[in-house]
C-alpha cells in the first residue's frame, strides 16, 4: 500500500514509550510537527521496565544495523536531554567450557569489538564482583547502558519542550485511520499517523497483529540490594544470554551449549530465564528476567520464579544473598520477526518492535520507518 511522505506535515504519534519517543524525535529533525498521544502520565510501559541495556554488539542481521545507528542517537540524545548513558560495555561471563567456546567462537565472527578475558582479568574489571567459578569472559564494548527510569522521563520531557511539539498525556486512543485519530479527549487530524503502542497493536489494529503473529512476552524483575558491596559498570550477561540473542545464532557451539543447560537446569528452561543484571547508580542491581508468552497472559507472578532468579543471580554475582527492593512484571510485543511494519492505510502506520530489543534499536528503527 503506497503510503504519504513525512516531511513537513503534521505528525501523531500513538505511544510515548522509547519506540514513540524514537519516532517523533526523527519526524521533529525532518521539520514536521509532531502530536505524541500518551494514555498514561507519566509513560508506564516496557521503556521504564527494563534494564537499560543498549546490547548492540550481540544483535544480528538488520537488529544490528539498527543498534549501532541507535547507539549513537542514545550518546547525542543523553548530551541534548541531560540524562546518564554510560559507554560501559556488556561483560558477558562465561562459566563453562561450553560458554567460553561460544563466546571466543562469538569474537571471531563478530564485526564489533570483543575481547576475551581471562577469569583474572575479569574479576579486575568488577571489583566486589566475587562469582568463584567464573572461566572466562567477553567485554563488549560498544555496549551502553542508561537508568531507564531517568531516561526515558528526561528525554520525554525534553522532547515536549521543543518547538512544534504537543505531548498529550493521559490521552487514550481508541481507534486511528485515514489521519484521524479518536480518543478520549476528542479528535486529532494528521498527515501521518503512526501507531507505536507496543503489545497493545493488537487492540488498535488486530489485523496487523493476527498477521504477524504478535503475542504478549510477560517478564519478571526484581530490583535487589546486594549483601556485599560491588560495582560493575558493564551489563552482566551470563551463559543464559547466549541462547537468548540473534548475534550468537552462527556460533558453532551453541546446540551443544543448549544442550548442556537445558539437561542440567530444566527449572530454568522453563522459566526461559535470561540470567542478567544491571546496576543503578545507588548500587542495586536490576535482576532479571523470566518469560512466558501469551496473548491474554495470566496477571499472578510466579513466585518460585523469582526465588530461581534470586538463588542464581546471588550464585552469578557472587553474592551471599540478595534483598528485594522492587517486584515487577513488564510486556513486549513479541513475533516471528523482530520488526512489525504494516501500512493500515495511506496515512496510517502500525510498528513494534516484537522482540526485547527495543531499548537498543529503537532510534535506527525509527529512521527506517521514517525514510520508507
Ligand atoms: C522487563 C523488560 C526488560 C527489557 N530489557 C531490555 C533491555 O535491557 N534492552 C533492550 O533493548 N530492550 C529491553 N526490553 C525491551 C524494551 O523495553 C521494549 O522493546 C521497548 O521498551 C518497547 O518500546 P515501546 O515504546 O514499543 O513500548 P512501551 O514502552 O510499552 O510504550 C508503549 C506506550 O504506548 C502507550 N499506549 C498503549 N496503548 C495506547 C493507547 N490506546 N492510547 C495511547 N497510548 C497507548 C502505553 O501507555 C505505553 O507508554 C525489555 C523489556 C522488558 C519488558
Amino acid at each position: 500500500m503506497g503510503t504519504r511522505s513525512v516531511r513537513e506535515g503534521h505528525i501523531a504519534v500513538v505511544g510515548g514509550g522509547i519506540v514513540g519517543l524514537a519516532l517523533g524525535i526523527e519526524a521533529l529533525e525532518r521539520g514536521n510537527q509532531v502530536t505524541i498521544i500518551e494514555r498514561d502520565d507519566p509513560p508506564r510501559g516496557a521503556s521504564v521496565r527494563n534494564f537499560g541495556h543498549c546490547c548492540v554488539t550481540a544483535q544480528g542481521g538488520i537488529g544490528l544495523d539498527r543498534a549501532i545507528r541507535s547507539r549513537r542517537r542514545w550518546l547525542d540524545l543523553s548530551a541534548q536531554a541531560g540524562f546518564w548513558v554510560g559507554e560501559t560495555g556488556t561483560m558477558l561471563i562465561g562459566r563453562t567450557d561450553e560458554e567460553c567456546q561460544v563466546l571466543a567462537e562469538f569474537a571471531d565472527r563478530s564485526s564489533l569489538p570483543v575481547d576475551l578475558l581471562g577469569p583474572d582479568q575479569t574479576l579486575n574489571a568488577l571489583p566486589g564482583f566475587a562469582a568463584t567459578d567464573i572461566q572466562g569472559a567477553a567485554l563488549l564494548p560498544m555496549d551502553l547502558r542508561t537508568n531507564p527510569r531517568e531516561a526515558l522521563h528526561c528525554l520525554q520531557r525534553w522532547f515536549a519542550k521543543q518547538p512544534k511539539v504537543t505531548w498529550m498525556g493521559a490521552t487514550n486512543c481508541t481507534s486511528a485511520s485515514e489521519g484521524v485519530v479518536h480518543t478520549n479527549r476528542g479528535v486529532i487530524e494528521a498527515d501521518r499517523v503512526f501507531l507505536a503502542v507496543n503489545h497493545d497493536v493488537d487492540r488498535l489494529a488486530p489485523e496487523s497483529a493476527h498477521r504477524f503473529g504478535v503475542t504478549r512476552c510477560v517478564l519478571q524483575m526484581l530490583r535487589v540490594t546486594p549483601a556485599e558491596p560491588m560495582k560493575c559498570e558493564p551489563a552482566l550477561l551470563s551463559g543464559w544470554s547466549l541462547l537468548r540473542y540473534k548475534g550468537f545464532d552462527a556460533c558453532p557451539s551453541l546446540p551443544l551449549l543448549r544442550e548442556r543447560l537445558s539437561a542440567e537446569y530444566p527449572e530454568m528452561i522453563a522459566a526461559d530465564v535470561n540470567l542478567m543484571a544491571t546496576q543503578l547508580p545507588n548500587g542495586d542491581l536490576l535482576l532479571g528476567d523470566t518469560h512466558t508468552r501469551s496473548q491474554f497472559p495470566e496477571p499472578f507472578s510466579n513466585e518460585a520464579w523469582d526465588e530461581l532468579l534470586l538463588s542464581h543471580g546471588a550464585r552469578f554475582l557472587g553474592q551471599s544473598s540478595l534483598m528485594v527492593r522492587e517486584r515487577w512484571q513488564g510486556v513486549y510485543a513479541s513475533a516471528p520477526e523482530e520488526f512489525l511494519v504494516d501500512h493500515l492505510d495511506e496515512r496510517t502506520t502500525a510498528v513494534s518492535v516484537t522482540t526485547g530489543i527495543g531499548m537498543t534499536t529503537a532510534f535506527g528503527f525509527a529512521e527506517d520507518v521514517l525514510a520508507a
